[in-house]
């Protein structure tokens, strides 16, 4: 290792990967349908890797990272790299296939699980690290993208996954601690520096975002003599270790004692120039100063940003500016969107306005601002209209919560709320009902797909979605359910539906960014205060109403969903947007209430996902999280019956809040986990109605009556007759008509059995 490595002054952590137009991800489905071969779909990835290193090279950045590139996900990539994919698919000769089988199962193996990447909206597959897993190192793919992008004349960084990272997020099989294989892993992690200095690479950047959860001594420990080890490899490139989403804390001490040649820290999300001032031994290190939010779409302020930037510059020998993370998480670029209205849009950044943001700060940050000075006032005067723009201050939103009296979160006891609501509804013991969403048919499709085109108008777009809905209500009146939905055939998305409708949001026309594998999310963008200027599911709901006697549910998506699945402000506590979305919805349940809607369901899926990374952050956001589903809920009487779903079985640390919500039922996934959750739920006193999933919608196999009857046998052994639903896990709309009529058919009947 040379003494002193080359610096560099303006990079960004990583790149989108899935195709300013969804490019990869059509690819990879044309390949998985087997329209296109693995030829063609490598000619489509290389073309997107080559145009992306071109366009950050010509805009300016002096490190470009390489390997961020993924047919799927990165932790996939760094198991190949290591040689840890589970045996099942060992046995699987073509390297793609084998790829594709541990991504997402074929039939014969299941596929690894997936789980959401830190508090993002992307999902990472879950390596499977045993005692007996034989690491191996396979630097191929890495070492090809990086000689692809040395010749191109890039100045390329490659980026891998640490191994605390990487293991940590692994899961351990036959009860063994992945970290416990740390010792067999370092030694791969070694040759591979090796690989890459002789390829080439004057830096690797090592990620480490683990390092910004609570760590345990011994794990903090691990840092240090990792890092240090890595640096006493003869032959490697200097090592820049990079986390992100939130601040190292603890571990940034452990890495400053290592001589790694440099640090990248999120200063977006918590990192501050304090933390990196008490560190003297940081000063010999290159620090790459993350102050362009990778995560959130809104332009810089490029003052605060340089402020930052030029202060570590004080106290280190050398700064780069870069983005906080990878840019994965926000859309390509801006152009994509002429639709914007202009001042909305001098307001926003994406991912290539964010590389010109971080060029312009590392020019001014190093050459001074001079050459800089008119982009620097153009942010700034954006920036400025942005904060004076009416549109983020809404008084009559902001008077009515202001007004909204201290118990006007609170309901009557729970008790007393159920024996007025059996009243009113007369549901049989051990009720039957569904999720919300029905299959999503070809016609809804084919309907939205010729509104959006202008070839039908809104009239007959709303009578097809009527004639959907009556087809939906007649299915389950002819099944027997016992409270009915309306389908939710009008929704493209669940938190888009309401965006579109309220106040303070903005929908965009390309600004997809990757959740998972090929599936890509388009989230909209929060930028004002929140209102909610007419109803927005009344007449669908009372319309599905109208049809029959039937208690019909109505269907909502609670606050902090349609928080987490947006692009959120960032000039206000989350939590005050959280109360503002939640009144938007309490006003939606009144109204329901008032068209004689008697139950009504508010989903929250995304609860868990926006839990703080940090333990100590976690009973603030507990508390205006349940707080505003609380607002949502609690606008009706006491005989309107509120519902609400989760997605998920296992709680964690979010169980406790479950009881918070005070929803009268809750139903959530349980079918999987052989209704285990009863139990976590009785551990913290939970006493309020459950729908634990009683067959699993994620796999198209039909349950049979004696299995879903066992489940509800499982259940009543947890929770008494009284309070216990019957429903499927989750909403049906990925499922086939078919299977739906059968698996609900064999559902009824197995309630009717045991009532
Ligand atoms: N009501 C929604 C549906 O049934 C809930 C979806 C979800 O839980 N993510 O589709
Ligand atoms: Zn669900």
């Amino acid at each position: 290792m040379a003494d002193t490595p080359n610096t560099f002054t303006a990079t960004v952590l990583g790149f989108p990967r899935i195709g300013p137009n969804r490019e990869l991800k059509r690819a990879i489905e044309g390949y998985w349908a087997g329209r296109i071969d693995p030829v063609a779909l490598q000619n489509t990835a290389r073309d997107l890797r080559i145009a992306q290193l071109t366009a950050a090279k010509t805009a300016g950045l002096d490190s470009v990272p390489v390997g961020t590139f993924s047919y799927y996900d990165q932790m996939l990539d760094t198991a190949v790299l290591l040689g840890a994919l589970p045996d099942r698919v060992a046995g699987i000769i073509d390297e793609l296939q084998r790829y594709f089988a541990a991504a997402r199962g074929n039939a014969e193996v299941e596929p690894l699980e997936m789980t959401k990447w830190f508090d993002t909206n992307y999902h990472y597959l879950v390596p499977e690290i045993s005692a007996q897993t034989a690491f191996r190192l396979d630097e191929t793919k890495l070492v090809a993208e990086l000689r692809e992008a040395a010749e191109l004349g890039i100045p390329a960084r490659p980026v891998v996954i640490g191994p605390i990272t990487f293991l940590k997020l692994a899961k351990g099989t036959g009860d063994s601690d992945p970290m416990a294989r740390l010792d067999d892993l370092l030694p791969l992690y070694e040759q591979l520096l090796t690989v890459l200095a002789r390829v080439g690479a004057e830096w690797v950047q090592i990620d480490e975002p683990v390092l910004v959860t609570d760590l345990s001594e011994s794990d903090l420990a691990s840092v240090r003599s990792v890092y240090q080890r890595f640096t006493a490899v003869a032959e490697r490139p200097a090592i820049l270790v990079a986390t992100y989403f939130g601040s190292p804390g603890p571990a940034l001490a452990e890495l400053a004692a290592t001589d790694v040649e440099g640090v990248a820290l999120d200063f977006v999300a918590g990192t501050t120039v304090d933390d990196v001032a008490a560190l003297p031994a940081l000063t010999g290190k290159l620090v790459v100063a993350g102050v362009v939010d990778g995560r959130n779409i809104w332009r810089t302020d490029l003052d605060q940003a340089l402020a930052t930037a030029s202060t570590l510059l004080g106290s280190s020998r050398s700064v780069a500016v870069a983005t906080s993370c990878s840019l994965l998480h926000v859309p390509y670029t801006l152009d994509a969107e002429p639709d914007i209205e202009p001042a909305l849009r001098s307001w926003l950044a994406f991912g290539a306005e964010k590389i010109t943001e971080v060029t312009t700060l590392a020019t001014a940050l190093h050459t001074g601002t001079d050459a800089v000075a008119t982009d620097i006032a153009a942010a700034r005067a954006a920036r400025q209209a942005r904060h004076n723009d009416s549109r983020l201050r809404n008084g009559t939103v902001r008077a009515r919560l202001e007004a909204l009296a201290p118990g006007a979160d609170r309901r009557a006891p729970a008790d007393e709320r159920r024996s007025l609501q059996q009243a009113g509804l007369g549901l049989p013991t051990l009720p039957t009902t569904t999720i919300g969403s029905y299959p999503q048919t070809t016609q809804i499709r084919v309907a939205r797909a010729e509104l959006r085109k202008g070839a039908i108008d809104r009239a007959e777009y709303q009578r097809r979605m009527r004639a959907e809905i009556a087809d939906v209500i007649e299915l389950q009146e002819g099944l027997g359910l016992d409270v009915l939905v309306h389908g939710e055939p009008e929704r493209n998305d669940m938190v888009q539906y309401f965006a579109e409708q309220l106040d303070g949001f903005l929908a965009t026309q390309h600004g997809w960014v990757q959740s998972y594998g090929t599936r890509c999310v388009r989230p909209p963008i929060l930028f004002g205060d929140v209102a909610r200027p007419h109803p927005m599911t009344v007449d669908w709901i009372s319309y599905a109403q109208s049809l029959t006697d039937k208690p019909v549910k109505g269907m909502l998506t609670g606050p902090v969903t349609i928080l987490a699945w947006s692009f959120v402000r960032d000039d206000q506590p989350l939590g005050d947007t959280a109360r503002q979305v939640g009144l938007a919805i309490r006003d939606e349940t009144v109204d329901l209430q008032r068209a004689g809607i008697r139950i009504i369901q508010v989903d929250e899926p995304a609860l868990r996902e926006l839990l703080p990374l940090r333990d100590a952050d976690k009973p603030a956001y507990l508390e205006w999280s349940v707080g505003a589903f609380r607002l949502a809920t609690s606008g009706v009487s006491d005989s309107t019956q509120i519902h609400t779903h989760l997605c998920y079985s296992e709680f964690g640390e979010v169980i406790g809040a479950i009881a918070g919500l005070d929803a009268d039922v809750t139903s959530i996934e349980a079918a999987r986990s052989h209704m285990e959750v009863l139990d976590d739920l009785n551990a913290v006193g939970f006493h309020l109605g459950v729908g634990p999933g009683v067959y699993d919608i994620h796999s198209p196999r039909v349950p049979s009556v004696d299995e879903i009857v066992a489940s509800l046998r499982a259940a009543l052994a947890a929770v008494p007759a009284d309070r216990l639903w019957v429903n499927p896990d989750c909403g049906l709309k990925t499922r086939a008509t078919d299977e739906v009529i059968e698996s609900l058919r064999n559902m009824v009947e197995a309630a009717a059995a045991l009532r």
